[in-house]
């Protein structure tokens, strides 16, 4: 299959063409039309980084948003700000020919007291919390919640407890699709997972 077929829209086509991706990996031949179905569906992807995930659900929260809501609609949250970091310039450069506006939410010397009026914020699970139970992300408009690594999340014990708490402060609005990545499933992810993104599709690479 080549990305033409997966659906995506013209603009994002050409983010892709820039990166030089000629064809789709298998985790993005597999997850992608998954994840644009709709009605939206939970996705759980085991997959190790080196793999094209990052691109995966980049493409699918770009692919979700409405450029012409000042909203956030699509969070990301990383156990690292590195991690954080390099999924936003995944996200901006698939988002190149798009107008998206993108955001962190990670600590910051100064205090964020202003709302956010970016498409998608990507960050590390207390800051995002923070955010949500300060408004500084309106939880009513967001629809896609995205959580990288996993398994990363669950080694830090307060990371997964963050991470369960954005995930309270936005399914008490409205339902949201969400889409969890672990390179590994030992049972206690396997367990977290399963309660994080309930009736989740399911992919293994
Ligand atoms: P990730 O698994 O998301 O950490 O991505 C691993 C690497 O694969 C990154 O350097 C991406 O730029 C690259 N990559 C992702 N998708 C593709 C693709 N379809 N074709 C070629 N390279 C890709």
């Amino acid at each position: 299959k080549s990305f033409e077929e997966l659906g995506l829209s013209p603009d994002l086509l050409k983010g892709i063409f820039d990166m030089n991706f000629s064809k789709p990996s298998k985790i993005q031949e597999r997850a992608l039309p998954l994840l644009l179905r709709e009605p939206p569906q939970n996705l759980i992807g085991q997959s190790q980084s080196g793999t094209g995930k990052t691109a995966a659900f980049a493409l699918t929260m770009l692919s979700r948003v409405d450029f012409n809501l000042a909203k956030p609609q699509a969070l990301c949250v990383a156990p690292t700000r590195e991690l954080a970091r390099q999924i936003m310039a995944v996200v901006n450069a698939m988002g190149k020919y798009t107008p998206v506006r993108t955001d962190y939410a990670i600590k910051t010397e100064m205090r964020v007291t202003e709302p956010l009026t970016a498409h998608i914020v990507v960050g590390t699970p207390g800051t995002m919390a923070d955010y949500l139970k300060r408004r500084i992300i309106d939880p009513r408009t967001v629809k896609v919640l995205v959580l990288d690594e996993a398994d990363n999340m669950l080694d830090q014990e307060n990371l997964s407890e963050q991470c369960l708490k954005i995930k309270n402060f936005l399914s008490r609005e409205h339902p949201t699709q969400i889409i969890l990545f672990s390179a590994t499933f030992p049972d206690r992810v396997r367990n977290f997972a399963n309660k994080f993104a309930a009736n989740a599709n399911k992919i293994e690479l």
